[in-house]
Order: structure tokens, then C-alpha cells, then sequence
């Protein structure tokens, strides 16, 4: 083989560069680099786990002319796609109707078949693109591996054996934390993993897209109502099992406006040419950066993992008519946000885990409200609402003196100040409320009444 050349396309997976951001991080004293993952020849990070995910298929038995079925949201099938060419495997990918239009026609240019499945419908559901998925890959067997990024450990190995070393060959003990976007947790599992074994102080830094269940689930112990989102490729519905969740020292929540402006920050001001998910990762480090600064702590070199490209997002987070549509853009006056529905001077009504049932009734009844948000401290631990104590007093061993921290619910949303009206009307059709929560405080209580009222007075005043 010539001298300089590459036995194929897979030997260039990985060796990325780590580049300084020189524009937008200049508010905050720590230094931020990015690692560009979206320079792998699939296009992104997942070229790595699909290289070991492929290794492990062979190791089972897979033999070429056989099929790979995954449930995917594009990276990992372009990755597997690309292998598979190589090797001679014929995938069928199924995705759930979210994702664009670029991301599906990248799969079938590779040969590849795409299932498209309903996004609206609950992860068991048998319409659901993960129930689809698992129904074909039994349609196929033997001859047949079930990638199943969510639950195969091949996934967040292929960050431990990849990712994790390159970063610390590249960085080393400079290195202060790791910041990346959670979505199946192969990112940060397996190369977060990887970087607090070599440096235990390592900080790992998970960024999380408001209307997932990862961020309330770390700061609350609590599962919460899921909401849609349009930033692709992180947060979940459900806790996939590649994800672990004790690896992670701080985790940052961003809105799918901060994540697609900076998106095109990083493109315009920084000629990073990424993608939706490596925008929140950014603005997510930031937010961990200045938590940094006002906490006077010491100044860090953080690096954040950049996932994918911007060129599958051209019709979206850089059409600026998508962008309106959606209400991302700064002229979008829309039907404001939920700092407009707190009501200014009503005082926020909370109680603590170790309160009495009986206290508890007397707010509810004083104050005419249904629920009231439980907290610790400072921290959210859930709800306890009308039915709760209720359901407690009927059960026949619940007192009055009983604390109501043990009917603790989750039925609500997290939310907060800058959360768009027109999402809350969705919120409020899963959830009970939404509670609002600014710097990790509770900060009000949105009830379906609330937002009705809140509407009703627009409609009134604009007749
Ligand atoms: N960004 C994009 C665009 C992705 O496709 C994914 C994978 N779901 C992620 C981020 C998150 O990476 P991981 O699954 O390793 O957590």
C-alpha cells in the first residue's frame, strides 16, 4: 500500500483537534475549548462507538451480507452505515419523524433502509421508533445485530477505549472538566469515565435540554413529566441504561433558544461549522463557567465535546423562516414567556419534606390552591397535591401528624422563566403544573387555571 494512505475510511475515525473559543466564551474567566467530533468522516462522535458496536457484532457471529438494525436519530446510523459499507453489512435504521429531512436522505445515500416512526406516541408504544426497531431486528435474526445504542455497553465503551484516551493524550492533567451533552450517555458515560479515572478532581459536566428528565433526576431524585423539544441528538424520555448518572458532578439545563443561538454564534463568530447539540453544549459550559465565577472559584480549562455538524440542520437552525416559525428569533413577539405569568408580589407558597399533613391542608385550604411544591432547603423534592393527602387520609394509616414527605409526587414539569407560553400549553396537557425554577430555585407554581386565566385576559384585552 502506498506510503501515506489509509487502509479505508474507518482508520480516519477519531485523532480530532481541540480548538480555543475565542469569541463566545469571553464573559467568563475560565479558558473553553471544543473537541470538533463532527470532523470524523461519518460525521460525527458516534463513528467511534459504531466502530465498536461493529467489533462486537463480529465477535457474536455477524457475518457479511448479514443486517444491522438501530434506532437512531441520524449520527449513529450514518456511522454504522459507514462501517457497514466497508465490511459489507446492510442496515436498517428507524427514526422518529422529528428529525430532518437532511438526516434521513444522508442515511439512504449510504444504501441504507429508513423506517420513519411517529414522535407523538410513548416509548412502549408499539408505534414507537425504539418497539419498531426491536420488532425488525427479530424479523431478522440470526444474521442480524440489534445496535441498540440506549442499552448496549459497546456504546459508551467505544468513548472509554476512543474518545476518553485521545482527550487526555491531547489535554492531560491541564485538563478541569468535561463538559457534553446527554443523550444515549455513551459521550459522557464512557469518556467521562475514562477522564476521572486518570484525574479523579475531573469535573463531568452534563448539559441537558429543558423538557428531558435527566436534569430534574440528578437535582431531585424525582422522574418528571418529559416535554417536547426541538434541539436533536440530547435529553431523554427515559433513562437508557448506557447512561450512568454518578459519573456526573454538575449538570446544566439549556432552552432550544440558547442552544440554537449559540449554535450560530459558534458557526459566525467562531467558524465552527456545528450542529444543534454542540450549540447547547456550549451555552451549557458557559453557564457552568460563570457558575465558576460567581461562586469566586478557581478559573478552569474546560472542553466541551462538539458532536455534529451544522450541515444537517441547514433547513432549520440556520433558516432563518424555520427559526421564526418556531418563535427562536429575536423579532418574534409571540405570547411572551412564564416570567409574564408569575404574578409580582404573590408570594410563592412552598412547604418542607418533615411538615405535617395537617399543616399542609391548612395551607392549602388559607391560601386556596390545590398543590404546593415541597422543598428542602433549597432544593425541589417534588409536589404534594389535593389527591396526595387524600389518598393518604382514606388509606386508613395516614394521620394528620404524619410528615407529607412520603407522598411526594412527580407529576409536573420543570420550567423556567424564559420558557415560551405556546410550550407551557403543551406542558400543561401531560403534566398537573409546571413548576418555574430560576439558579436552581423554586420561583413560582404554573397551574392549568393560571395559564387559562393568563390567556383569557389577552383574549379580553385584545378584543
Ligand atoms: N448530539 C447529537 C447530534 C447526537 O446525535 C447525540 C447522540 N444521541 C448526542 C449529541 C449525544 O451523545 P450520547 O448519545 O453519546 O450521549
Amino acid at each position: 500500500m502506498m506510503k501515506g494512505a489509509l487502509a479505508d475510511i474507518s482508520k480516519a475515525v477519531g485523532n480530532t483537534p481541540i480548538v480555543k473559543l475565542n469569541k463566545v466564551a469571553q464573559g467568563v474567566r475560565s479558558d473553553v475549548y471544543v473537541k470538533c467530533e463532527y470532523l470524523n468522516p461519518g460525521g460525527s462522535h458516534k463513528d467511534r462507538v459504531a466502530l465498536n458496536m461493529i467489533a462486537e457484532a463480529e465477535r457474536q457471529g455477524l457475518k457479511p451480507g448479514g443486517y444491522i438494525v438501530e434506532a437512531t436519530s441520524g449520527n449513529t446510523g450514518a456511522a454504522l452505515a459507514l462501517v457497514s459499507a466497508i465490511r459489507g453489512y446492510k442496515c436498517i435504521f428507524v427514526m422518529p419523524d422529528k428529525m430532518s429531512q437532511e438526516k434521513i436522505a444522508s442515511l439512504r445515500a449510504f444504501g441504507a433502509r429508513v423506517v420513519v416512526c411517529p414522535t407523538a406516541v410513548e416509548a412502549d408504544d408499539p408505534r414507537s421508533y425504539y418497539q419498531v426497531a426491536k420488532r425488525l431486528a427479530a424479523e431478522h435474526a440470526p444474521n442480524c445485530y440489534y445496535a441498540n445504542q440506549y442499552h448496549n455497553q459497546a456504546n459508551p465503551e467505544g468513548h472509554y477505549k476512543s474518545t476518553g484516551p485521545e482527550i487526555w493524550k491531547q489535554c492531560g492533567e491541564e485538563l478541569d472538566a468535561f463538559v457534553a451533552g446527554m443523550g444515549t450517555g455513551g459521550t459522557i458515560s464512557g469518556a467521562g469515565k475514562f477522564l476521572k479515572e486518570q484525574k479523579p478532581s475531573m469535573k463531568i459536566v452534563g448539559v441537558d435540554p429543558v423538557g428531558s428528565l435527566y436534569y430534574d433526576f440528578v437535582k431531585s431524585g424525582r422522574i418528571t413529566k418529559p416535554f417536547t423539544y426541538k434541539v436533536e441528538g440530547i435529553g431523554e424520555d427515559f433513562f437508557p441504561s448506557t447512561m450512568n448518572l454518578k459519573l456526573i458532578d454538575e449538570i446544566v439545563r439549556v432552552d432550544d433558544r440558547e442552544c440554537f443561538s449559540m449554535t450560530r454564534d459558534l458557526v459566525r463568530l467562531e467558524g465552527l461549522y456545528v450542529g444543534g447539540s454542540g450549540g447547547a453544549a456550549v451555552a451549557g459550559a458557559i453557564k457552568y463557567a460563570k457558575m465558576l465565577d460567581e461562586q469566586g472559584a478557581k478559573k478552569e480549562n474546560i472542553l466541551i465535546l462538539l458532536p455534529d455538524s451544522a450541515q444537517k440542520y441547514l433547513s432549520k437552525i440556520f433558516n432563518d423562516d424555520w427559526m421564526r416559525e418556531n418563535g427562536f428569533l429575536e423579532e418574534e413577539a409571540g405570547l411572551g414567556t412564564v416570567r409574564d405569568l408569575l404574578r409580582p408580589g404573590h408570594a410563592l407558597v412552598t412547604a418542607a419534606s418533615t411538615a405535617k399533613v395537617r399543616d399542609v391542608i391548612e395551607k392549602l385550604k388559607a391560601q386556596g390552591i390545590s398543590q404546593v411544591p415541597i422543598v428542602d432547603g433549597k432544593k425541589l423534592v417534588g409536589i404534594v397535591a389535593e389527591v396526595d393527602l387524600l389518598r393518604h387520609l382514606v388509606s386508613g394509616s395516614g394521620t394528620l401528624d404524619s410528615p407529607v414527605g412520603p407522598l411526594v409526587e412527580g407529576d409536573y414539569a420543570t420550567v423556567t422563566p424564559d420558557t415560551k407560553i405556546e410550550l407551557l400549553q403543551g406542558v400543561l396537557t401531560d403534566a398537573k403544573v409546571a413548576i418555574v425554577i430560576d439558579a436552581e430555585q423554586v420561583v413560582g407554581i404554573v397551574s392549568k387555571i393560571d395559564l387559562i386565566e393568563f390567556l383569557a385576559k389577552r383574549t379580553t384585552s385584545a378584543a
